[in-house]
């Protein structure tokens, strides 16, 4: 990729998602050359910094060798003590970002990063549209960060809020796990190889598992977790995200247009359940004390009767022309047994096993995202020596020592942005399509009286979310 030239405007510049993720992303680009001499970035947040201090901060927040390149790398920052909701600071931003422009010679491209509460949202557009902090003779990008609304009603709100102040190409909406390499990997498994994409239909696979599972409880976000939940936090964006790759149509080329297409169809085709089928079809938890850890309605800020899930599995289905029949089992929770992202998609078995008196394994495709990156094939093959003996075997299809090459999610979300690539971004319909899908379980679960099921910290989750596979005569493949 060539030398980029931007200005990012980073409202939220003292806040833990830039200080961790994208300080070191930006770093990571500059080492790289993709920005250079001519970038910028204006951090923005309440607290009264010098441009010394956070400088010190950025180069805290980045790890490297070569300190001299650091250094030179914070060069490029300058902070804004700055009340997002007070016009007179818009204009004393104004004159620092031109003057950045110029001393930099960055040629009026922006980039705003909006990492803070989406309440601010509207106004911060606003005020850079109405305060001329937008530029007419370079591009002006806003990118968003998660939650998106917190359900359809309020998400279409903060969308017809920034909408009228910047069009649909130019909001970049964060989901950081479309930018995890194990997940951009979807596409040339399924679109770039025969054997994959012939199969990838009802006819073959029987049902897909998707599980993101964290080891963590709600650590410093207990407010906001209180407030959402798993089933807001995580399967609203990043799991039907997922789900789309999985399952949407061929697009017609590998590009932003045609890829964002399939998916919102795919989107579109979920089926949404009705308040019965909430409840055969989810399930919810919270995590109890074990293993030395506290419960969630023990952890500090959390109402001690809360009702707020910090599990959630569920089958969904979408209904499209390949995959209507094909369950996808999903879980996401808190304070279970391991970090992890993965992936299984189980086929169908052969139909009528020659091998009279052995049993055949399933074929299986995993897609581990995280914490290693791995995609392997599960298969039947014959055991070495006399007589006739079948043994499972994993191929590895995505060798290991690719791992230290793996750019961080956000260092690639950046650079996409950066050339106003957003395929890896999620498009406003695919946002609507997810949160009519969620509302529909969230609106049955707010009427059930139902106690929600518990699970001890440091399990898989609760004993419900395996008898909805059992149920269907399966089991978790991840356990
Ligand atoms: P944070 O609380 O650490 O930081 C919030 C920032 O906003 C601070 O810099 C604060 O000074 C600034 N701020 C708040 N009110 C302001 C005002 N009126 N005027 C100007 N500045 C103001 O939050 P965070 O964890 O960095 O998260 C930021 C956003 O990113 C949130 O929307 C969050 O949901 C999202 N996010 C965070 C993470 C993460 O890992 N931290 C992950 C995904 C998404």
């Amino acid at each position: 990729r060539t030398k980029q030239q931007a200005l990012f405007i980073i409202f939220g510049g003292t806040g833990d998602l830039a200080k961790r993720k994208l300080y070191p992303a930006l770093f990571e680009l500059y080492r790289k050359g993709i920005l250079s001499e001519h970038f910028a970035v204006i951090g923005t947040a309440r607290r009264p910094w010098s441009d010394e201090h956070y400088q010190t901060v950025v180069r805290n927040s980045v790890s490297a060798d070569d300190q001299q390149q650091v250094n030179e790398f914070s060069k490029h920052f300058c902070y804004q003590s700055h009340n997002v909701n007070d016009t007179k600071h818009y204009v004393t931003l104004k004159k620092l970002a031109e003057r950045l422009d110029q001393k930099f010679k960055i040629g009026g491209n922006r980039l705003f990063y909006l990492a803070m509460s989406p309440r601010f949202f509207g106004t911060i557009a606003g005020h850079l549209k109405s305060q001329k902090i937008v530029t007419a003779d370079g591009y002006n990008r806003m990118i968003v960060e998660k939650p998106f609304g917190r359900d359809f009603k309020s998400a279409n709100e903060l969308n017809q809020a920034i909408g009228q102040y910047f069009a649909e190409k130019d909001v970049f909406r964060i989901d950081h796990y479309l930018g995890k390499e194990m997940v951009q990997n979807i596409f040339a498994l399924r679109f770039g190889n025969n054997i994959f994409r012939s199969l990838w239909n009802s006819r073959y696979i029987d049902n897909i598992q998707i599980t993101l599972s964290e080891s963590l409880g709600v650590e410093e976000r207990a407010g906001y977790y209180e407030t959402a939940g798993a089933l807001r936090d995580m399967v609203q964006n990043h799991i039907l995200q997922i789900v789309s790759l999985l399952t949407m149509n061929m697009p017609a080329s590998y590009s932003e247009t045609d890829i964002r297409r399939e998916k919102i169809c795919a989107l579109k085709a979920l089926k949404v359940y009705q308040p019965q089928e909430v409840k055969q079809n989810f399930v919810r938890a919270q995590y109890v004390a074990a293993n030395g850890l506290k419960g969630y309605r023990q952890e500090d800020q959390i109402d001690p009767q809360s009702q707020t899930e910090t599990f959630a599995a569920g089958k969904i289905f979408v209904e499209n022309e390949n995959f209507s029949n094909v369950p996808i089992y999903i879980r996401t929770g808190k304070r279970l047994q391991t970090k992890a992202t993965r992936i299984d998609i189980i086929f169908k078995a052969v139909p009528g096993n020659i091998f009279t008196t052995q049993q055949l394994a399933d074929n299986i495709l995993t897609i581990k995202v995280e914490p290693e990156g791995e995609i392997s094939l599960q298969v039947n093959t014959k055991k070495v020596g006399q007589g006739y003996q079948l043994q499972q075997q994993q191929f590895n299809l995505f060798p290991a020592d690719k791992h230290q090459l793996i750019p961080e999610a956000y260092e690639k979300l950046l650079a996409d942005a950066l050339v106003g690539d957003a395929t890896n971004f999620t498009h406003w319909e695919e946002v609507a399509y997810s949160w009519k899908f969620v509302d529909a379980v969230r609106h049955a679960w707010d009427q059930q009286k139902a106690a929600l099921a518990t699970y001890p910290c440091g399990s898989m989750g609760p004993k419900q979310a395996d008898q909805l596979l059992a149920a269907d005569g399966r089991h978790w493949i991840f356990n």
